[in-house]
C-alpha cells in the first residue's frame, strides 16, 4: 500500500472511531478508549488514593458527601434517559467519599468516583454549595473531558490506531491515562480543563442539580465566594484549575432560569431549603 493511501485509511479509521456522539453536548467528541477499557483503570487509581488518604465516615458531612452523590447520580440517569440515553451509565461504579485533608478540592473520575476534601466544605457553605460542585464535577465525567484529553494524547503521540486495539493492559496506557487524568503517585493533582470544558461542565452542572431539586441560583453564588477565596500566594488545587471570573458567575446565573425550565420537566418545581 502506498503512503498515501495508508494515511487516508488511518484518518478513515480515526474518523470512524472518533465520531460518538456526547448526549449531553450533542458534539461529536473524540472516544478512542472505552468505558471498559478506561474504568479499571480509573477505579484502581481511586482505590489507591483512598487508600493513602484519610477517609472521612459516619459523620453528618461525610453522609451529606453520600446523599447529594446519590441524588445528582439519580438527577443525571433520569436526563439520560429522558433523552433515549439508556444504558449511557451501564459500567459507572458511582462512589462518594469525603477525604479529610486542607486541599481545597474535589473531583469525579472516569466512572463516578468522587472524592470531596474536608478543606473545600467552608466554601461549599451548605448543601446546595455541595451540590453545585458535586453537579460540576460529574458533568467533567459524564461528558467524558478526561477521555477527550487522552485521546489528543494517544493522537500525540502516534498511538491513536494500535491504542484502540489493544490497550487493556498496556503500560503505555497505564501512563497515558496518569498523564491525562494528573495523576501522581501521592496526590491526585487535578489538571485544569480547557474553558470550553469548563464552560459545558457548569453547564451541564446546574441541570443536574435543579432535577435533584438543589436551586441552581446557588450555583453563582458558590462561584463568589470560590472568587473571594482564590487570592493568596499559592491558591489551592481546586480553585488554581477553576479560575472563577465575572464571566463565569454571570452566565451561571443566565444559565439559572434555563436549568429550572429543565426540572420542571422531570416534575421539580420547589427546591430544598439552602442551609
Ligand atoms: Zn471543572
Amino acid at each position: 500500500m502506498s503512503l498515501k493511501k495508508s494515511i487516508s485509511l488511518l484518518i478513515v479509521v480515526i474518523t470512524f472511531i472518533s465520531c460518538a456522539t456526547n448526549p449531553f453536548t450533542g458534539k461529536k467528541t473524540m472516544a478512542f478508549v472505552s468505558n471498559k477499557q478506561l474504568f479499571p483503570m480509573a477505579f484502581a487509581q481511586y482505590n489507591q488514593v483512598l487508600s493513602e488518604n484519610n477517609v472521612v465516615t459516619g459523620t453528618s458531612d461525610a453522609d451529606m458527601i453520600t446523599r447529594v452523590g446519590q441524588r445528582i447520580a439519580v438527577a443525571a440517569e433520569r436526563w439520560l434517559n429522558a433523552n433515549g440515553q439508556q444504558g449511557y451509565l451501564e459500567d459507572y461504579k458511582w462512589e462518594y467519599k469525603l477525604i479529610e485533608s486542607e486541599q481545597v478540592n474535589a473531583w469525579c473520575m472516569p466512572g463516578g468516583k468522587i472524592a470531596f476534601y474536608t478543606g473545600i466544605l467552608p466554601i461549599a457553605q451548605n448543601e446546595t454549595g455541595v451540590a453545585a460542585i458535586m453537579g460540576h464535577e460529574v458533568a467533567h465525567a459524564l461528558a467524558n473531558h478526561g477521555q477527550q484529553r487522552m485521546s489528543a494524547a494517544y493522537i500525540q503521540q502516534g498511538l491513536a490506531v494500535a491504542g484502540n486495539v489493544a490497550l487493556a493492559n498496556d503500560q503505555r496506557a497505564l501512563g497515558i491515562f496518569n498523564q491525562s487524568y494528573g495523576i501522581g503517585s501521592q496526590v491526585f493533582g487535578m489538571l485544569p480543563f480547557s474553558r470550553s470544558h469548563e464552560t459545558e461542565a457548569d453547564k451541564i452542572g446546574v441541570y443536574l442539580m435543579a432535577i435533584a431539586e438543589y436551586n441552581p441560583d446557588e450555583a453563582a453564588e458558590l462561584w463568589k465566594r470560590m472568587k473571594a477565596n482564590s487570592g493568596g500566594q499559592a491558591p489551592p488545587e481546586f480553585l488554581s484549575t477553576h479560575p472563577s471570573s465575572d464571566t463565569r458567575i454571570s452566565n451561571l446565573q443566565k444559565l439559572a432560569p434555563k436549568a429550572k425550565a429543565e426540572a420542571k420537566k422531570f416534575g421539580v418545581t420547589t427546591y430544598r431549603p439552602i442551609n
